[in-house]
């Protein structure tokens, strides 16, 4: 069904940046520059920048950058890893996949890890916390760090959904041994197919990443350094991405506008729960505008059959598809919001009466 509200329109996102867009294509095509030219070089100079860590690392997805981040830290079979019970499923998958027991911990009112349930999932075999930053809001990692700092643990930042969010100014990514960000297209910042990085400050963790990806071969001097992957970023993707980049601050801008149109629209109905915090401390960026409606699917439903096309990650969590074969321990706050989440239309490609119109529909529910 084609929907008179997207959630996203690729293709009008493209018209607003066409002619950058066009040019980077012809210059790279022109030139041939495919492979680890200079145009990942100059985005992942510019993305460590934008992030405010030393180094950044081209990847192919955000699974690679997590895959990846584990494997520098060392973590593998007998390690014991702590990640959210809400997240998307490749934080937890990248952790299994290295052999090392994923141990979820349920979330908090701001779909973040609750941080009070941390030490208490920690055990002699815990090596690392993986920390996601859902929705462009950051996890509190002034807490989380205290917490990894007094138990000896790494600390992975999914930062997946998150670019630009800060708390007390320091970017997300730049706290932890990484921070993992994936350019999938429906992404803050995203390219057309798969692409991924990660930020650190560690020299190692970039010369690892630098290698792994490239079937652990060092370029200069062709000497193989580890059984390693195939999992570059494109160069073509990294000349667009670079261009996307330098447009993020009024891209963020312009998000922050539509989230505070949808709240000044919407804070009087009680029933829906919006995703503000009012904590100044953070600055979010608001990759998705998920709000909770107390009538869930009654309400997601209302949306979509009036034309406006919403998300409702996830209505199953990850951990109760049986194929993962993960132990459901119970996580009442995880399985609340599952029932009751609706992420809004929220994008930089959309006008101000698109909002309007979405505005009118999700009033209508509650107005009937
Ligand atoms: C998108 C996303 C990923 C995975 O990114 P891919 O590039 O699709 O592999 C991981 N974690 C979170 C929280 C995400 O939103």
């Amino acid at each position: 069904m084609a929907y008179k509200i997207p959630f996203v329109n690729a293709a009008r996102n493209y018209q607003l940046i066409k002619n950058e867009i066009d040019q980077a294509y012809f210059e790279v095509m022109t030139k041939g520059d495919l492979i680890m030219r200079g145009q990942l070089k100059s985005f992942e100079e510019n993305l460590a920048k934008f992030v405010g860590t030393k180094y950044a690392v081209g990847l192919n997805s955000g699974y690679d950058a997590l895959h990846m981040s584990l494997r520098a830290a060392g973590i593998g079979a007998g390690d014991e890893v702590i990640v959210p019970a809400h997240t998307f499923v490749a934080s937890c998958s990248a952790i299994v996949n290295v052999g090392a027991t994923p141990v979820l911990v349920d979330v908090a009112k701001d779909f973040n890890i609750d941080v009070d349930l941390i030490e208490p999932a920690i055990t002699e075999k815990t090596k690392a916390i993986m920390v996601v930053h859902l929705s462009g809001h950051m996890a509190d990692m002034t807490r989380v760090m205290n917490i990894a700092g007094k138990h000896n643990l790494v600390v992975v930042e999914d930062a997946c959904q998150s670019l630009g969010a800060t708390l007390n100014g320091k970017g997300a990514g730049s706290w932890g041994l990484t921070g993992c960000w994936s350019f999938y297209p429906f992404k803050i910042l995203g390219c057309y197919g798969d692409g991924g990085a990660i930020t650190t400050n560690d020299p190692d963790v970039a010369l690892y990443a630098q290698r792994m990806r490239y079937n652990g071969e060092d370029r200069d001097t062709g000497e193989y350094h580890g059984h390693g992957f195939t999992c570059l970023l494109d160069n073509m993707q990294a000349a667009f991405l670079d261009i996307k980049l330098r447009h993020m601050p009024e891209w963020i801008v312009r998000r922050k506008q539509i989230a505070q149109m949808y709240r000044d629209a919407l804070s009087d109905i009680a029933d829906l729960l919006l995703p503000h915090y009012d904590d100044p401390r953070f600055f979010d960026v608001y990759q998705n505008y998920t709000l909770r409606s107390k009538q869930g699917n009654d309400f997601s439903e209302h949306m979509k059959s009036n034309g406006v096309e919403v998300l409702t990650q996830f209505r199953k969590p990850y951990y109760k598809h049986e194929g993962l074969n993960l132990k459901d321990t119970g996580f009442p706050e995880t399985e609340a919001l599952s029932r009751e989440v609706c992420s809004l239309p929220m994008n930089v490609e959309i006008t101000d009466d698109e909002i309007d119109y979405v505005i009118k529909v999700a009033r209508s529910f509650y107005e009937k």
